[in-house]
């Protein structure tokens, strides 16, 4: 029987369909292809074939048909995804698990009541005093729990009650919803100061509060916007669907986690953090940034002015906080001590999680933050390293600083000798900080290089520079920056061609993260 339930599901439901309610597949069918939504995917990995119906994924190796996909996505098990499968395409598939299909029943039976009841007047009155526009209150299939004897006759199903949602009699409720659109969580909110003020329901059926968010459902239809607005409350969600805003959704009590901010990666480039103005809204705004750059998601923050948040402030400055935000990377530099070294050791942990690109422009910010001279902190440029017959070497200011470091201070190199000739691409510099390391005087190694008189003269106004007072701190920092330079590129070169090296780029990530703790910078 189970076997011919396999069929009816293979046959009926079209993977496509199913893969692209979680990732966007381009092509032409038979072969699509798209972002991963099963790993953190930067390049197009993910291949579907429509005719044999099946998927693979070049850069986490998953693979199968419908089904397992279901499975994997979801996180549930055969019979569940074979469940989740027929309800959405309508089949009667004998011996799938009843369980999952009562909740799911029970769940809709309720979530029509709570939609019936906030027509009512009472919710609306409550709502109107508190500035809730009931418009969107409904367009979210929120509602009211109403004390009646048709929640009483619902709550007899066992799984209800197994849900909690008979402690939620009276109060607001905000629904959660999975990809297929029916309801699977609740968050209930009191109208009369009772304590918990917010209750949930129990995790089941794919419900769970650390990965579920409020408003996504509804957000994820509106493809007008290439990013979302992130905010902590239920209410927050209306207050910023109201300015116009319809892509927000909300963490709702639970600080925001990885497996939040990978769903949200998957749909949106961009996110906007718009939490409460108060110290504990200033701090998870801050907890959140570096999560979120980890995705390769591009944050920015929306201020709200000290002891508001988005749903009460007014409506046209919330819509100006918004458009406003700054870049996550600029907040993250507010309250930034002085010392460089003591700035370096705050950001460390958020640096060495987030892409390169993003750290460039942090190393950016910093340079600028901190007075340290800008040409230090300069884009690295990403062009291949040239061949050694070529003379002209590409003017690279971190290693000026490293060579005259060593010219100038050759006793303190150890600051810099994690560094490794390897990390540095231009044959003539490598040559320079390798014979200068091992102690050979510059001009020894002017007269070598008499035949590239441009890298010679380089070298010659290295040797009558007077290095500034902050001299070492910043040869360190220059090493680091040279080091991410090298192993970044080849990380890019490397997920670039064709076949990837996965091994070489583990290695190379490993390698920098030693590096970043050997010298206890960035
Ligand atoms: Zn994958």
């Amino acid at each position: 029987m189970e076997n011919r339930a396999v069929e009816l599901i293979k046959e009926t439901c079209a993977i496509e369909d199913i893969v692209g309610q979680y990732t966007r597949l381009t092509g032409s069918k038979p072969q699509l292809k798209g972002m991963c939504p099963l790993h953190k995917d930067n390049k197009p990995s993910f291949y579907v074939n429509t005719a044999k119906g099946v998927f693979f994924c070049h850069g986490c190796h998953k693979g199968g048909d419908v089904i397992s996909f279901v499975q994997q996505i979801e996180k549930i098990t055969f019979p569940e995804a074979i469940s989740f499968l027929a309800e959405k395409y309508g089949l009667d598939i004998e011996g799938a698990p009843k369980e999952f299909f009562e909740i799911k029943n029970s769940l809709n039976m309720l979530q029509k009541h709570i939609e019936q009841s906030s027509e009512m007047d009472f919710p609306e009155i409550y709502l109107h005093e508190r500035g809730v526009d009931v418009e969107e209150f409904i367009a979210h299939g929120c509602g009211y729990l109403p004390d009646n004897q048709k929640t009483q006759d619902l709550l007899r199903c066992k799984h209800l009650r197994k849900l909690g949602i008979h402690r939620m009699v009276g109060r607001i409720m905000f629904p959660f919803y999975a990809n297929t659109g029916t309801p699977i969580g609740y968050g209930a909110r009191t109208i009369e100061d009772e304590t918990p003020k917010y209750i949930n329901s129990a995790n089941a059926n794919g419900f769970n509060k650390s990965e579920c968010l409020f408003g996504l459902a509804r957000s994820k239809k509106q493809d007008k916007n290439d990013f979302v607005v992130i905010v902590e409350g239920y209410l927050d969600v209306l207050a910023v669907n109201e300015t116009g805003v319809r892509t927000c959704v909300a963490t709702c009590g639970t600080a925001l986690t990885d497996k939040h901010a990978k769903k949200l990666s998957n749909i949106w480039r961009s996110a906007i953090l718009c939490m409460d103005a108060d110290p504990a809204g200033r701090d998870a705004v801050k907890r959140a940034i570096p999560i979120l750059y980890k995705h390769g998601m591009t944050v920015f923050v929306a201020e709200l002015e000290e002891g508001e948040d988005p749903h009460s402030y007014s409506r046209k400055h919330l819509a100006l906080a918004i458009q406003e935000a700054r870049p996550g990377y600029d907040v993250l530099l507010d309250d930034l001590p002085s010392n460089p070294f003591e700035a370096a050791s705050q950001l460390r942990p958020i640096l060495m999680n987030i892409p390169v690109e993003c750290k460039y422009v942090i190393f950016d910010k910093i340079g600028a933050k901190l007075g340290l001279p800008r040409s230090l902190f300069d884009t690295p440029s990403t062009g291949m390293p040239p061949s050694l017959d070529i003379l002209v070497v590409a003017s690279n200011p971190n290693m000026d600083y490293l060579l005259m470091f060593l010219i100038h201070s050759h006793e303190d190199s150890d600051a810099i000798c994690f560094l490794s000739p390897s990390d540095i691409k231009d044959p003539w510099y490598k040559w320079a900080y390798t014979e200068l390391f091992d102690g050979k005087p510059v001009a020894e190694l002017i007269t070598l290089a008499k035949d590239n008189p441009s890298f010679a003269a380089n070298l010659a106004k290295l040797a009558n520079t007077q290095p500034p007072a902050d001299f070492a701190n910043i040869a360190v920092q220059a090493a680091c920056l040279v080091a991410a330079d090298s192993i970044g590129k080849q990380i890019y070169e490397a997920i670039h061609q064709e076949p990837t090296d996965f091994n070489l780029i583990k290695q190379l990530q490993k390698r920098r993260l030693n590096l970043i703790k050997s010298v206890n910078v960035f």
